[in-house]
Protein backbone atom coordinates (compact mmCIF):
# COMPACT_ATOMS: atom_id res chain seq x y z
CA UNK A 1 0.00 0.00 0.00
CA UNK A 2 1.43 3.17 -0.99
CA UNK A 3 2.03 5.70 1.57
CA UNK A 4 -0.18 8.64 2.75
CA UNK A 5 1.79 11.08 1.78
CA UNK A 6 1.31 9.53 -1.65
CA UNK A 7 -2.13 8.77 -1.41
CA UNK A 8 -2.88 12.60 -0.56
CA UNK A 9 -0.92 13.56 -3.82
CA UNK A 10 -3.32 11.09 -5.91
CA UNK A 11 -6.00 12.85 -5.06
CA UNK A 12 -4.34 16.22 -5.39
CA UNK A 13 -7.32 18.62 -5.21
CA UNK A 14 -6.56 20.45 -8.83
CA UNK A 15 -10.32 20.59 -9.80
CA UNK A 16 -13.60 22.38 -9.47
CA UNK A 17 -15.15 19.26 -8.21
CA UNK A 18 -12.83 18.12 -5.68
CA UNK A 19 -12.48 21.34 -4.16
CA UNK A 20 -16.22 21.28 -3.68
CA UNK A 21 -15.94 18.71 -1.18
CA UNK A 22 -14.09 21.16 0.95
CA UNK A 23 -16.03 24.47 0.41
CA UNK A 24 -18.76 26.51 -1.50
CA UNK A 25 -17.01 28.11 -4.00
CA UNK A 26 -18.54 31.47 -4.72
CA UNK A 27 -19.33 32.46 -8.79
CA UNK A 28 -16.52 34.38 -8.91
CA UNK A 29 -14.29 31.57 -7.66
CA UNK A 30 -15.85 29.17 -10.11
CA UNK A 31 -15.58 31.81 -12.83
CA UNK A 32 -12.19 31.99 -12.35
CA UNK A 33 -11.26 28.47 -11.62
CA UNK A 34 -13.29 27.29 -15.08
CA UNK A 35 -11.42 29.58 -17.12
CA UNK A 36 -7.91 29.99 -15.74
CA UNK A 37 -4.94 28.13 -17.55
CA UNK A 38 -2.74 28.16 -14.23
CA UNK A 39 -1.69 25.50 -12.60
CA UNK A 40 -3.32 25.52 -8.87
CA UNK A 41 -3.91 23.24 -6.26
CA UNK A 42 -3.01 21.60 -3.01
CA UNK A 43 -3.38 18.47 -1.09
CA UNK A 44 -6.52 17.18 0.41
CA UNK A 45 -5.01 17.73 3.65
CA UNK A 46 -4.43 21.55 3.20
CA UNK A 47 -7.69 22.19 1.66
CA UNK A 48 -9.52 21.06 4.55
CA UNK A 49 -8.17 23.74 6.20
CA UNK A 50 -10.14 26.07 4.56
CA UNK A 51 -13.26 27.87 5.53
CA UNK A 52 -15.92 26.77 3.84
CA UNK A 53 -17.93 29.24 3.70
CA UNK A 54 -15.34 32.64 3.71
CA UNK A 55 -14.03 33.23 0.51
CA UNK A 56 -11.48 35.89 2.75
CA UNK A 57 -10.05 32.43 4.73
CA UNK A 58 -6.75 33.01 4.17
CA UNK A 59 -5.98 29.74 3.25
CA UNK A 60 -8.41 29.73 0.75
CA UNK A 61 -6.52 32.77 -0.45
CA UNK A 62 -2.99 31.24 -0.72
CA UNK A 63 -4.70 28.15 -3.02
CA UNK A 64 -7.53 29.60 -5.10
CA UNK A 65 -6.20 32.25 -8.44
CA UNK A 66 -8.05 35.26 -7.90
CA UNK A 67 -9.46 38.08 -11.06
CA UNK A 68 -6.23 40.10 -9.27
CA UNK A 69 -3.54 37.75 -10.87
CA UNK A 70 -4.16 39.37 -13.96
CA UNK A 71 -3.16 42.92 -13.07
CA UNK A 72 -0.23 43.51 -12.81
CA UNK A 73 1.13 47.29 -12.12
CA UNK A 74 4.50 46.50 -9.92
CA UNK A 75 5.41 43.23 -10.92
CA UNK A 76 8.67 43.40 -12.54
CA UNK A 77 9.18 41.26 -16.10
CA UNK A 78 11.42 38.70 -16.68
CA UNK A 79 11.73 38.58 -12.51
CA UNK A 80 13.11 35.28 -12.14
CA UNK A 81 16.20 36.12 -14.36
CA UNK A 82 16.50 39.27 -12.24
CA UNK A 83 16.41 37.90 -9.05
CA UNK A 84 18.44 34.68 -9.54
CA UNK A 85 20.94 36.05 -11.57
CA UNK A 86 20.22 34.37 -14.23
CA UNK A 87 21.82 36.70 -16.50
CA UNK A 88 25.67 37.08 -15.25
CA UNK A 89 28.79 36.14 -17.15
CA UNK A 90 29.44 32.92 -14.43
CA UNK A 91 28.43 29.62 -16.29
CA UNK A 92 26.38 27.65 -13.82
CA UNK A 93 23.86 25.07 -14.79
CA UNK A 94 19.84 26.14 -14.30
CA UNK A 95 19.43 24.09 -11.28
CA UNK A 96 22.20 26.71 -9.84
CA UNK A 97 21.00 29.97 -8.11
CA UNK A 98 23.66 32.31 -7.22
CA UNK A 99 23.76 35.55 -4.75
CA UNK A 100 26.78 34.66 -2.44
CA UNK A 101 30.03 33.47 -2.59
CA UNK A 102 29.94 30.80 -0.08
CA UNK A 103 26.37 29.39 -0.80
CA UNK A 104 23.42 28.74 -3.63
CA UNK A 105 20.11 27.75 -4.02
CA UNK A 106 20.14 24.18 -5.70
CA UNK A 107 16.26 23.42 -7.61
CA UNK A 108 15.76 20.27 -7.89
CA UNK A 109 11.89 20.18 -8.94
CA UNK A 110 9.28 22.44 -9.94
CA UNK A 111 6.53 20.09 -8.02
CA UNK A 112 5.27 21.66 -5.13
CA UNK A 113 2.53 21.09 -2.75
CA UNK A 114 0.58 23.69 -2.93
CA UNK A 115 0.81 26.12 -5.85
CA UNK A 116 1.18 29.59 -3.89
CA UNK A 117 -1.10 31.86 -5.17
CA UNK A 118 2.09 34.56 -4.10
CA UNK A 119 4.75 32.47 -4.87
CA UNK A 120 7.46 34.52 -6.29
CA UNK A 121 8.62 32.21 -8.44
CA UNK A 122 5.45 31.73 -10.22
CA UNK A 123 6.58 31.85 -13.77
CA UNK A 124 8.73 28.73 -13.14
CA UNK A 125 6.28 26.54 -10.64
CA UNK A 126 3.07 27.82 -11.18
CA UNK A 127 2.54 29.69 -15.14
CA UNK A 128 5.47 27.52 -16.52
CA UNK A 129 6.23 30.43 -18.54
CA UNK A 130 9.97 29.82 -17.45
CA UNK A 131 11.82 26.62 -18.54
CA UNK A 132 14.67 25.65 -16.92
CA UNK A 133 15.86 22.06 -16.94
CA UNK A 134 16.94 20.73 -13.28
CA UNK A 135 19.42 18.07 -13.71
CA UNK A 136 20.82 16.94 -10.65
CA UNK A 137 24.01 15.56 -11.58
CA UNK A 138 24.48 18.55 -13.60
CA UNK A 139 23.95 20.61 -10.51
CA UNK A 140 26.08 18.11 -8.42
CA UNK A 141 29.00 18.45 -10.94
CA UNK A 142 28.79 22.13 -10.31
CA UNK A 143 29.16 22.25 -6.75
CA UNK A 144 31.84 19.55 -6.54
CA UNK A 145 33.47 22.13 -8.74
CA UNK A 146 33.29 25.04 -6.25
CA UNK A 147 35.46 24.96 -3.17
CA UNK A 148 34.24 28.03 -1.63
CA UNK A 149 30.35 26.87 -1.55
CA UNK A 150 30.04 25.32 1.89
CA UNK A 151 26.14 25.73 2.84
CA UNK A 152 23.82 24.50 -0.39
CA UNK A 153 20.13 25.13 0.08
CA UNK A 154 17.87 23.02 -1.68
CA UNK A 155 14.91 23.84 -3.36
CA UNK A 156 11.99 24.19 -5.52
CA UNK A 157 9.66 23.19 -6.13
CA UNK A 158 9.27 21.45 -3.43
CA UNK A 159 12.12 18.92 -2.77
CA UNK A 160 10.13 16.94 -0.15
CA UNK A 161 8.20 15.55 -3.10
CA UNK A 162 11.70 13.74 -4.25
CA UNK A 163 11.19 10.02 -3.48
CA UNK A 164 13.17 8.88 -0.62
CA UNK A 165 15.47 7.50 -2.60
CA UNK A 166 16.11 10.64 -4.03
CA UNK A 167 16.51 12.31 -1.38
CA UNK A 168 19.26 10.20 -0.36
CA UNK A 169 21.38 10.43 -2.89
CA UNK A 170 21.17 14.25 -2.91
CA UNK A 171 22.23 14.27 0.25
CA UNK A 172 24.87 10.98 0.18
CA UNK A 173 26.69 13.07 -3.10
CA UNK A 174 26.50 16.44 -1.02
CA UNK A 175 28.22 14.71 1.78
CA UNK A 176 31.18 13.27 -0.40
CA UNK A 177 32.03 16.62 -0.84
CA UNK A 178 34.88 17.66 1.82
CA UNK A 179 33.61 21.35 1.17
CA UNK A 180 29.90 20.99 2.28
CA UNK A 181 29.51 22.15 5.81
CA UNK A 182 25.18 21.93 5.67
CA UNK A 183 22.71 20.98 4.08
CA UNK A 184 19.19 23.47 3.89
CA UNK A 185 15.84 22.05 2.72
CA UNK A 186 13.18 24.95 1.57
CA UNK A 187 9.73 23.15 2.09
CA UNK A 188 6.22 23.59 2.85
CA UNK A 189 5.65 20.15 3.00
CA UNK A 190 5.63 20.42 6.86
CA UNK A 191 2.88 22.28 6.42
CA UNK A 192 0.75 21.29 3.24
CA UNK A 193 1.68 17.90 3.91
CA UNK A 194 3.18 16.89 7.12
CA UNK A 195 2.34 13.32 6.57
CA UNK A 196 5.40 13.19 4.15
CA UNK A 197 7.61 12.83 7.45
CA UNK A 198 7.56 9.37 7.46
CA UNK A 199 9.74 6.52 9.23
CA UNK A 200 11.59 6.71 5.74
CA UNK A 201 12.22 10.25 5.50
CA UNK A 202 13.33 10.13 8.71
CA UNK A 203 15.98 7.92 8.14
CA UNK A 204 17.42 9.74 4.44
CA UNK A 205 17.78 13.13 7.12
CA UNK A 206 18.58 11.34 10.91
CA UNK A 207 22.08 10.41 12.31
CA UNK A 208 24.49 11.97 13.65
CA UNK A 209 26.44 13.38 10.81
CA UNK A 210 29.30 15.71 10.13
CA UNK A 211 27.32 17.88 7.44
CA UNK A 212 23.86 18.62 9.49
CA UNK A 213 20.54 19.14 7.92
CA UNK A 214 18.66 22.21 8.29
CA UNK A 215 15.03 22.94 7.37
CA UNK A 216 13.02 26.09 6.53
CA UNK A 217 9.37 25.76 5.50
CA UNK A 218 6.80 28.20 4.90
CA UNK A 219 3.83 29.24 7.40
CA UNK A 220 2.10 32.33 6.54
CA UNK A 221 -0.94 32.27 9.03
CA UNK A 222 -2.12 30.36 12.64
CA UNK A 223 -4.44 28.38 10.69
CA UNK A 224 -1.79 26.61 8.66
CA UNK A 225 -0.82 24.98 11.98
CA UNK A 226 -2.44 21.78 13.07
CA UNK A 227 -1.86 18.73 15.70
CA UNK A 228 -0.51 16.92 12.51
CA UNK A 229 1.96 19.89 12.08
CA UNK A 230 3.40 20.22 15.24
CA UNK A 231 3.99 15.95 15.81
CA UNK A 232 5.70 16.47 12.08
CA UNK A 233 7.80 18.70 13.42
CA UNK A 234 8.80 16.90 16.96
CA UNK A 235 10.00 14.26 14.66
CA UNK A 236 12.06 16.15 12.41
CA UNK A 237 13.72 17.71 15.37
CA UNK A 238 13.51 14.22 17.00
CA UNK A 239 16.16 12.95 14.31
CA UNK A 240 18.30 15.66 14.71
CA UNK A 241 17.17 18.15 12.24
CA UNK A 242 16.01 21.79 13.42
CA UNK A 243 12.98 23.55 11.45
CA UNK A 244 12.50 27.04 10.80
CA UNK A 245 10.18 29.40 9.12
CA UNK A 246 10.32 31.67 6.29
CA UNK A 247 6.84 33.48 5.84
CA UNK A 248 5.90 35.54 3.38
CA UNK A 249 4.00 39.10 4.13
CA UNK A 250 0.62 38.83 2.77
CA UNK A 251 -1.78 41.74 2.40
CA UNK A 252 -4.82 40.58 4.33
CA UNK A 253 -3.47 37.27 5.04
CA UNK A 254 -1.19 37.99 7.83
CA UNK A 255 -0.71 42.12 8.08
CA UNK A 256 -2.50 43.04 10.79
CA UNK A 257 -0.83 43.31 14.14
CA UNK A 258 -2.76 39.97 15.82
CA UNK A 259 -2.56 37.51 13.19
CA UNK A 260 1.48 38.54 13.06
CA UNK A 261 1.78 37.60 16.64
CA UNK A 262 -0.39 34.37 16.93
CA UNK A 263 1.81 33.50 13.55
CA UNK A 264 4.78 33.52 15.47
CA UNK A 265 3.53 32.68 18.82
CA UNK A 266 1.99 29.61 17.38
CA UNK A 267 5.45 28.41 15.31
CA UNK A 268 7.08 28.76 18.51
CA UNK A 269 4.54 26.53 20.41
CA UNK A 270 4.94 23.97 17.66
CA UNK A 271 8.74 24.52 17.72
CA UNK A 272 8.97 26.10 14.68
CA UNK A 273 11.86 28.99 14.74
CA UNK A 274 10.75 31.85 12.94
CA UNK A 275 13.24 33.03 10.18
CA UNK A 276 12.46 35.34 8.29
CA UNK A 277 9.63 36.94 6.81
CA UNK A 278 9.62 38.25 3.12
CA UNK A 279 8.66 40.96 1.54
CA UNK A 280 6.03 39.67 -0.74
CA UNK A 281 8.62 39.94 -3.71
CA UNK A 282 7.81 42.60 -6.87
CA UNK A 283 7.45 39.28 -9.26
CA UNK A 284 4.64 39.72 -12.21
CA UNK A 285 0.57 38.75 -10.84
CA UNK A 286 0.92 39.27 -7.03
CA UNK A 287 0.20 43.06 -6.83
CA UNK A 288 -2.69 42.29 -4.83
CA UNK A 289 -0.86 40.47 -1.58
CA UNK A 290 1.74 43.12 -1.65
CA UNK A 291 1.90 45.39 1.24
CA UNK A 292 4.22 48.80 1.48
CA UNK A 293 8.07 47.69 1.76
CA UNK A 294 7.91 48.95 5.54
CA UNK A 295 4.56 46.79 6.59
CA UNK A 296 6.87 43.91 8.10
CA UNK A 297 9.29 46.58 9.78
CA UNK A 298 6.21 47.64 11.85
CA UNK A 299 4.89 44.61 12.62
CA UNK A 300 7.68 43.74 14.49
CA UNK A 301 7.79 46.88 16.19
CA UNK A 302 3.92 46.99 16.83
CA UNK A 303 3.32 42.85 17.33
CA UNK A 304 6.55 41.25 18.42
CA UNK A 305 9.70 43.00 19.61
CA UNK A 306 8.97 43.43 23.70
CA UNK A 307 5.33 42.23 23.32
CA UNK A 308 5.94 38.77 23.43
CA UNK A 309 8.70 35.95 24.10
CA UNK A 310 12.20 37.63 22.02
CA UNK A 311 12.43 34.11 19.98
CA UNK A 312 9.10 34.90 18.60
CA UNK A 313 10.84 37.50 16.04
CA UNK A 314 12.19 36.66 12.38
CA UNK A 315 14.25 38.80 10.36
CA UNK A 316 12.43 40.98 7.86
CA UNK A 317 14.29 40.61 4.68
CA UNK A 318 13.56 41.99 0.85
CA UNK A 319 14.81 39.36 -1.02
CA UNK A 320 16.77 40.86 -4.43
CA UNK A 321 19.01 40.45 -7.13
CA UNK A 322 21.62 41.49 -4.80
CA UNK A 323 20.30 38.78 -1.50
CA UNK A 324 18.37 39.56 0.98
CA UNK A 325 18.58 42.65 2.59
CA UNK A 326 17.47 43.28 6.26
CA UNK A 327 14.35 46.20 6.58
CA UNK A 328 14.17 46.04 10.64
CA UNK A 329 12.53 48.47 12.98
CA UNK A 330 15.06 50.96 14.14
CA UNK A 331 13.19 53.54 16.28
CA UNK A 332 14.74 51.85 19.07
CA UNK A 333 17.50 54.14 18.68
CA UNK A 334 16.93 57.80 19.52
CA UNK A 335 19.98 59.10 18.93
CA UNK A 336 23.82 59.50 21.06
CA UNK A 337 26.22 62.87 21.81
CA UNK A 338 29.36 62.31 23.52
CA UNK A 339 27.90 61.77 26.48
CA UNK A 340 25.31 59.20 26.13
CA UNK A 341 23.10 56.98 24.08
CA UNK A 342 19.43 57.62 23.76
CA UNK A 343 16.91 54.40 23.52
CA UNK A 344 13.69 53.77 23.50
CA UNK A 345 11.14 50.88 24.38
CA UNK A 346 8.73 48.86 22.88
CA UNK A 347 6.02 50.38 25.29
CA UNK A 348 7.51 54.76 24.01
CA UNK A 349 9.43 54.68 27.32
CA UNK A 350 12.82 56.32 26.99
CA UNK A 351 16.06 55.50 28.76
CA UNK A 352 19.77 56.28 28.15
CA UNK A 353 23.42 54.58 28.80
CA UNK A 354 26.69 55.86 28.58
CA UNK A 355 28.59 56.44 25.15
CA UNK A 356 31.97 54.85 25.06
CA UNK A 357 34.09 56.46 22.49
CA UNK A 358 36.48 54.00 20.45
C1 LIG B 1 17.89 32.93 0.08
C2 LIG B 1 19.04 32.49 -0.68
C3 LIG B 1 20.14 31.94 -0.03
C4 LIG B 1 20.21 31.73 1.46
O1 LIG B 1 20.19 32.94 2.16
P1 LIG B 1 20.37 32.94 3.75
O2 LIG B 1 20.23 34.39 4.11
O3 LIG B 1 21.72 32.38 4.04
O4 LIG B 1 19.28 32.10 4.32
C5 LIG B 1 21.22 31.55 -0.81
N1 LIG B 1 21.21 31.70 -2.15
C6 LIG B 1 20.16 32.25 -2.80
C7 LIG B 1 20.23 32.39 -4.28
C8 LIG B 1 19.03 32.66 -2.09
O5 LIG B 1 17.99 33.17 -2.73
S1 LIG C 1 5.52 25.95 -2.21
FE1 LIG C 1 7.12 27.52 -2.56
S2 LIG C 1 7.78 27.21 -4.69
FE2 LIG C 1 5.83 26.12 -4.44
S3 LIG C 1 4.25 27.57 -5.12
FE3 LIG C 1 4.46 27.80 -2.88
S4 LIG C 1 5.96 29.47 -2.60
FE4 LIG C 1 6.14 28.73 -4.74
Amino acid sequence: MADEWQEQLKQFVNTIDRLKNFINLTPEEEGVLSSTQTTWGTTPYFASLMDRDDPTCPIRRQVIPSTLEQQNCYGMDDYLVWKENRATEEARPDSIARQYTDRVAFTVTQTCGIYCRHCFRKELVVDGDLKLDFNVDEGLAWIAEHPEVRDVLITGGDPFLLSDDQLEYLIRKLRELSHIEMIRFGTRLPIVLPQRITSGLKKVLGEYHRVPIWINTQCNHPKEMTEETAKGIFELLSCGVNVGNQAVLLKGINDDVETFRELHQKLLRIRIRPYYVFYCEPAPGIDHFRTPVEKGAELIRDALRGHTTGLAQPMHVIATNIGKIPLMPDHYILGNDEQNYYLRNHKGEETFIPNIPE
